[in-house]
């Protein structure tokens, strides 16, 4: 006797007919349906053929930030600049009730779309750690829900942000605030180098962010060359210093838009040692294509890191969302359908492999970059699950179609009618799904 079982279900592997049962907060069973189809079961859910995923993961996000859009005045020239600049407008009046709300508002939209993981980066460019403190109750509230992973962001630059700017009597350095939050439960060690003031500060905030990563055990995840500048070098920085302190498999780099402007022999060097370095890298195609490139007249650059070519290369490569109508960036919805659409788009990823790819880069491969345990649609792996209403990883990507169910530990947290149409044409169908009939 199973908690639960979902039949009839393609997987993303392309398997199909196959019945997923549940007990308690696990898979216990992915078999073809004939193996299971005389098991019983507390409930059951028909997929009728549907894609049934692992849930949606976001490998980067600003939770901090999101739906805080318009507060104190829009972003008008739409640049990162401006942005950093609002953002820092808007943090003085932060209050953290009102932070905490709107988290916890798009963590309700996430867990609709079936997005059951995140990792954000949260400010400590802040004598108050003020976002600190509501994140990690953000954390606590949505933890039966939804994995929040928190990555510890000196958003005005660990070396550049002097703390008595905003409070006078503060006598900690943007490091020993960095440390502290960390000190509070904040799980993973960011950076932002290409922020700093000059190229050397920026590679030695990259060493120093990386030794401390390394004397605590914790991950990175750095915004790294977030910039249209060809020749950063703060990417091979981190590669080196992932490398000497052996810390392969646990860094990642975020953005690494200037890579999108090198010339190909240097990218020729740096893919290689990216790759030595067990270094992974998210790219975030919704912002990238819209911050990227605002001072190119045509043709404009897209922005968007390397994407195919990390990936031949054998790096992991996942998308983030990065913003959801924010300083930075007016639109998105928490889908990461429509993240991999974009990312799919400006890589030209059209071939059938990369667009599977493109799936893979926001649910697989973000939970390998994340660490998260039990991730998977095997026995053994939690029950956290999406049935979407679409056949096969593709037609997901093309359609952002409904998550007409979404499970968590094996309980239905989140539901959604399939979307159709009523036609009145004559001599047509009466109905359409929006699938496509092979
Ligand atoms: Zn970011």
């Amino acid at each position: 006797m199973f908690d639960l079982i979902v039949r009839h279900a393609t997987l993303p592997d392309g398997r199909t007919d196959i019945d997923v049962a549940v007990r308690g907060d696990r898979i216990a069973a992915v078999e073809p349906h004939a193996t299971l189809a005389a098991a019983a079961a507390g409930r059951e859910i028909d997929a009728g053929g549907l894609l049934l995923s692992p849930p949606f993961v976001d490998a980067h996000f600003h939770m901090d930030a999101t739906l805080s859009l318009g507060l104190p005045r829009f972003n008008q020239s739409g640049t990162l600049l401006e942005g950093i600049a609002l953002w820092g407008e808007l943090k003085p009046h932060l209050r953290q009730e009102a932070l905490v709300e709107r988290a916890l508002a798009y963590c309700d939209i996430a867990v609709a779309r079936g997005l059951l993981a995140v990792r954000s980066h949260v400010d400590t460019s802040d004598p108050r750690l003020l976002a600190v403190d509501a994140l990690l109750e953000v954390k606590r509230r949505v933890a039966p829900y939804l994995d929040l992973q928190l990555v510890a962001f000196p958003q005005d630059g660990v070396l550049r942000y002097d703390p008595r700017r905003d409070d006078p009597s503060c006598t900690l350095s943007a490091l020993q605030l960095l440390e502290k939050a960390l000190d509070k439960g904040v799980d993973v060690v960011g950076g932002i180098p290409h922020f700093e003031r000059t190229m050397a500060d920026g590679l030695e905030s990259v060493r120093l962010l990386c030794e401390l990563a390394a004397s605590r055990g914790l991950r990175v995840d750095m915004h790294c060359d977030e910039s249209d500048d060809p020749l950063s070098r703060h990417v091979e920085t981190l590669a080196l210093h992932a490398r000497r302190l052996g810390l392969q498999g646990r860094v990642t780099g975020s953005h690494l838009t200037s890579m999108h402007s090198m010339d190909n022999y240097y990218v020729s060097k740096l893919i290689p040692l990216i790759a030595e370095a067990g270094l992974s890298a998210i790219a975030n195609p919704l912002i990238n294509i819209t911050l990227q490139g605002r001072h190119d007249t045509y043709p404009k650059r897209r922005g968007m890191t390397r994407v195919p070519e990390l990936m031949a290369a054998g790096v992991p490569v996942a998308f983030g969302h990065d913003c959801v109508m924010d300083p930075w960036y007016p639109m998105g919805s928490g889908d990461m359908l429509e993240v991999a659409s974009m990312a799919l788009h400006v890589a030209q990823m059209t071939g059938r492999a990369a667009m599977r790819a493109c799936y893979d880069a926001v649910t697989g491969t973000p939970a390998r970059i994340l660490g998260l345990e039990g991730y998977g649609l095997a026995p053994g792996c939690f029950a956290d699950l999406v049935l979407l209403q679409a056949r096969d990883p593709i037609e997901a990507i093309r359609l952002r179609p409904a998550r007409l169910a979404v499970l968590r530990r094996g309980r239905v947290v989140s539901e959604q009618p399939p979307a159709t149409a009523a036609l009145r044409l004559d001599g047509r169908p009466a109905r359409v799904d929006f699938l496509h009939r092979r």
